[in-house]
């Protein structure tokens, strides 16, 4: 299988629904390498955190 990020050929492949945040209907299923997915994960949790950070750090 191929990865859809990198275009690695990979024997393991996940899958991962980029979420397009306001409407999952757009999510799109794609298949990346561990790599890639540890990648996705990372940026997924730092989006997160600036979200809820943002609005308790404006109070200081
Ligand atoms: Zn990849």
């Amino acid at each position: 299988m191929r990865c859809d990020t990198c275009g690695k050929e990979v024997t393991d492949v996940r899958r991962v629904v980029v979420d397009t945040g306001y409407d999952r209907a757009l999510a799109k299923p794609l298949y990346n390498c561990p790599e890639c997915f540890k990648k996705k994960e990372e940026t997924k949790k730092l989006r997160q955190k600036d979200k809820t950070g943002k609005a308790h750090s404006d109070d200081a």
